[in-house]
């Protein structure tokens, strides 16, 4: 996942520092330049990481350090509070309301997902009890209309557009007015992106947004976009007024710090994260628990959110029991094992406990392949009884003596109740 090597080199860094026996201002000093060149290589802005900086260093007191405080902890929640203000511009976006008509208009360049994304919200909303609708007001790419019509008719979405009318603001007016009239609550217009900004996009975008009053305009932008994502977020808020930000392929290999500093030229919060083509491959964007993923501080209302969806209610209490406990016996993994493996990539399911930073596991441990474990005439019969292959077995074995490896580390746990953030 985008920005797990930042996580990495950062949870790195501050080990490095906790092993240190004496910490004077070199070795933090040594941590903190550590920290930067991460953030810089993924390319976050220089001035918020050059501003991070100076305000970790008047933040942590090395008194306090030489004095045997937790200094891994000092450090590591400066830097964590450091990037959820980064992420956190202090104030909340719009929240549409149920029942009452919101327009909500999308801007971004060509190529951002912006269409894919106006349908995924609208999925969301509608999934929540919302009775969203899609207009299409991008006349400038052949094809947006048919696009987003198949889209919306794929989610059963109402949608508006025109293959005749070549003036976006009119059909942006057009579509709002009778989607009102048709007490949609949820109102989207999907505006033209073009291959980068120029001023006919931004007269375009302005006059669609005069002639809708959007409730909140959101800018949707590629996670790869680089050290160039913090102009042109701002380029777009000079134009419009964007409320709010969107991050789409953050499933990709991209390094996705440019887009952090979106948040900071926009003074937007990030509001959702797109992770794959697919409708449903969509999630609510929350500043702390990702922060606290990214340096492997864990995230277990997540990760609690993920058990409690996957796994059936009766079976809940038991497992969560037998999990504090760091009991991970070959019976729970066969109970457990289709359950788990619906909760998603497990690398991203484990960087949710605190202590795991995805790319901190080393890459054994999220492939296979150990033998070893039983001896072979054991596996063999094994593998006669169930009619599988000998490689089945040891396979098997394999991914148990895994996932138990990982479990162990769980005993003692402290689970949170759903909705119970204390124990972050
Ligand atoms: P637009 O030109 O901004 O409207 O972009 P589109 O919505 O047409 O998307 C461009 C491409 O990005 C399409 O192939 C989408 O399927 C893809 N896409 C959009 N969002 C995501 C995402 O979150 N993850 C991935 N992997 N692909 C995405």
């Amino acid at each position: 996942m985008v920005l797990q090597q930042l996580g990495g080199s950062i949870s790195r860094a501050l080990q490095q520092m906790s092993n240190a026996t004496i910490i004077d201002e070199k070795v933090l000093n040594e941590c903190l330049n550590e920290i930067t060149r991460a953030l810089l290589q993924s390319d976050v802005q220089f001035k918020l990481v050059r501003d991070m900086q100076t305000n970790i260093k008047k933040i942590v007191n090395l008194d306090d350090l030489a004095a045997g405080h937790n200094k891994r902890r000092i450090i590591q929640q400066a830097v964590f509070n450091e990037l959820c203000k980064i992420l956190d511009p202090g104030k909340p976006s719009f929240t549409p309301k149920k029942g009452k008509p919101s327009v909500v208009m999308f801007v971004g360049l060509q190529g951002s997902g912006k269409t894919t994304t106006c349908t995924k919200y609208a999925f969301h909303h509608q999934k929540k009890g919302w009775k969203p609708a899609l207009v299409c007001a991008d006349t400038f790419r052949a094809g947006a209309f048919d696009q987003l019509k198949q889209n919306a008719t794929k989610a059963k979405i109402p949608f508006y557009g025109s293959y005749m009318e070549s003036d976006p603001v009119k059909i942006a007016e057009e579509g709002v007015e009778r989607f009102k009239k048709e007490n949609c609550d949820l109102i989207i217009v999907d505006t033209s992106g073009r291959h980068k900004q120029e001023a006919a996009l931004f007269e375009e975008m302005r006059q669609v947004s005069e002639a809708t009053k959007p409730d909140l305009v959101i800018f949707v932008m590629d996670s790869s976009i680089g050290q160039a994502a913090f102009d042109q977020a701002q380029a777009f808020k000079q134009s419009v007024a964007v409320g709010a930000v969107i991050i789409t392929k953050m499933d990709g290999h991209a390094k996705g710090g440019g887009a952090l500093s979106a948040v900071a030229a926009t003074k937007s919060p990030v509001i959702f994260i797109g992770t794959g083509e697919h409708m449903d491959e969509f999630e609510v964007f929350d500043v702390k628990p990702f922060v606290s993923r990214l340096l492997g501080m864990g995230d277990l209302s997540g990760f609690m959110d993920k058990i409690q969806e996957v796994v059936p209610m009766d079976q809940q209490p038991e497992l969560l029991q037998k999990l504090s406990e760091g009991n991970f016996t070959l019976r729970i993994m066969y109970e457990q094992f289709q359950n788990i493996l619906k909760m998603g990539p497990i690398g991203q399911v484990f960087s949710m406990l605190p202590g795991f930073s995805s790319e901190l596991m080393p890459k054994g441990q999220l492939d296979s392949s150990n033998p070893k474990l039983m001896n072979e005439s054991r596996m063999m019969r094994i593998a006669r009884g169930s009619g599988r292959q000998i490689r089945d077995v040891m396979e098997m074995m394999e991914e148990y003596k895994r996932l138990a490896k990982i479990w162990s580390k769980m005993k003692g746990l402290k689970i949170p109740k759903k909705g119970d953030m204390s124990a972050l």
